[in-house]
């Protein structure tokens, strides 16, 4: 039996029976075909990867903006409740400011 938390809380939801909720999410670099310019068509793109080695190696570890990357989560019913009201966690991010002041 395949076993279920939730992502956020940690709630069993297999033993419990409680109603899952899954939230899937991709994200990727926007892009708009129309402003691509002459320039950029003559970048090596290896060439442009290569210069942002040498620039500052720590952009390049473990982060690649230009890779989708998707995300899965198994919600419980009050968590789910809680991201659709907001789904960025907008207001945490907000009390991490009011609390340096
Ligand atoms: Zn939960």
């Amino acid at each position: 039996m395949v076993h279920f938390t939730c992502d956020l809380c940690g709630k069993d939801l297999t033993s419990s029976g409680e109603r899952r909720y899954v939230v899937k999410m991709e994200a990727f670099p926007g892009f708009d075909p129309t402003e691509l310019k002459e320039d950029d068509l003559d970048d090596d793109p290896m060439e442009a990867v290569a210069q942002l080695l040498k620039r500052d190696p720590a952009l390049v570890s473990d982060y690649d903006s230009d890779v989708p990357k998707g995300f899965r989560f198994d919600l419980c019913a009050s968590c789910h409740e809680k991201f659709l009201k907001d789904p960025l966690g907008r207001d945490v991010a907000r009390s991490f400011d009011f609390s340096k002041n």
